[in-house]
């Protein structure tokens, strides 16, 4: 060591400096971890023998304002008990992590005040690295050692038509808990091992989508699924919309139709009920809309079932396909739906973000791409 140098602390829990060189514009920390044993994961055996090094260059914070690499000086260990052959836990960074855990808690903490861009360049990592790590940071806001009770789980578009995004909600809290881009099962599996564990939820609320249905019974068996209230209803509006629609009328009476028959005034009423005097088929579609409102009227689950029995069989009798269509999707989903007089959670404040989020939507033709986007909409949810 020259003597005109300071030393620091790295700050790297359980890591050992074994050479600093300093550069003109960078600094390489060469480095191993201190622990002389590790476990096997196999058969969890402690072992001392090394099987093999090897060194791994992972970018970390910035030290002295220079870009610093952390070269790390890796064991490969083989069990004496086993013989198996494993790598040696590495928590200052996370397994196959090219980076430091704190280079990317220190741009995610940047990035929720400075542009995604103003970051990259001043800590000089790629933009790609700032928004993982942000994401990464904000999807798990659901406080530790407070486990999530009643979840919510729902889809929504972002940008381009087919880009789903899946979000995940503590209905108590009300804060989102994870976002994921997909809605595929495998997706959504993995986002529920990640953030919600088996023993605590009682019951998810979900839209009408079987991915995340699956997904819910094969992470959670023990959930009650709750099919969301609003998601139920919207089917028969939609059945109306499309039972109205393709007569191709127009004119103000649509939105007349859609709307609950105890909010329309008295001129209103009478507007509708002129409309359906005329077009029996559209009176029959009107009044099956209503009539699947009424059901979150029931006070019990067996007034409740035998309502929606009722419904869905005066749907498939309507000779409207696409209260037909209704009426299949509801017997496919009759235990879910029926779940919300065994736990009440309805997605509804998340509905009420996603009206923000489509704001959002409508202004967002602006941003450069679905990512920089996405970190609008998280900013956007988290000033709450
Ligand atoms: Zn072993």
């Amino acid at each position: 060591m020259q003597d005109d140098r300071i030393s620091i602390e790295l700050r790297l829990p359980g890591v050992k400096v074994l050479e600093v060189k300093e550069e003109e514009h960078w600094i390489e920390v060469v480095a191993q971890y201190r622990a002389q044993e590790a476990d096997c994961p196999k058969c969890g055996r402690s072992t001392w023998q090394v099987h093999q090094w090897h060194l791994q260059r992972k970018r970390d914070a910035k030290l002295w304002k220079k870009p610093a690499w952390l070269a790390l000086w890796k064991r490969r260990f083989r069990c004496r008990n086993c013989r198996k052959v494993f790598t040696e836990p590495d928590p200052a960074c996370g397994a196959r992590r090219r980076t430091t855990a704190r280079l990317r808690e220190t741009v995610a903490g940047w990035a929720s005040e400075a542009t995604v861009r103003a970051v990259a360049r001043v800590e000089g990592v790629s933009e790609g690295l700032v928004e993982r790590s942000w994401v990464e940071k904000i999807s798990v806001v659901g406080l530790p050692g407070r486990p999530h009770v009643f979840l919510g789980l729902d889809g929504f578009c972002v940008k381009k038509p087919g880009r789903m995004w899946t979000g995940m909600w503590d209905l108590e809290t009300k804060d989102s808990v994870a976002f994921i881009s997909g809605e595929r099962l495998v997706d959504v599996q993995r986002m529920l091992e990640r953030h919600a564990a088996r023993e605590s939820v009682r019951a998810v609320a979900i839209d009408l989508a079987e991915p995340l249905r699956q997904a819910v019974e094969l992470v959670l068996p023990d959930a009650a699924i709750v099919a969301d209230k609003f998601h139920v209803i919207a089917l028969s509006g939609r059945a109306l919309h499309e039972v109205h629609g393709e007569k191709r009328r127009r004119g103000s009476i649509a939105w007349l139709l859609q709307r609950g028959v105890e909010r329309l005034s008295q001129t209103e009423r009478e507007r509708v009920v002129e409309a359906l005097t005329k077009d029996p088929e559209l009176a029959r579609a009107w009044s099956l809309k209503e009539g699947l409102r009424g059901l979150y009227k029931k006070r019990r689950q067996e007034e409740a079932a035998t309502a929606l029995d009722n419904w869905i069989r005066d749907a498939q009798a309507s000779g409207l396909r696409p209260f037909r269509r209704a009426g299949t999707t509801l017997r496919k989903w009759r235990g879910e739906v029926l779940n919300y007089w065994r736990y009440p959670i309805t997605n509804a404040l998340v509905e009420g973000k996603h009206n923000r989020i489509k704001t959002l939507k409508r202004r967002a033709y602006g941003y450069r791409n679905d990512r920089s986007f996405l970190l609008r909409i998280l900013s956007l949810i988290h000033t709450d």
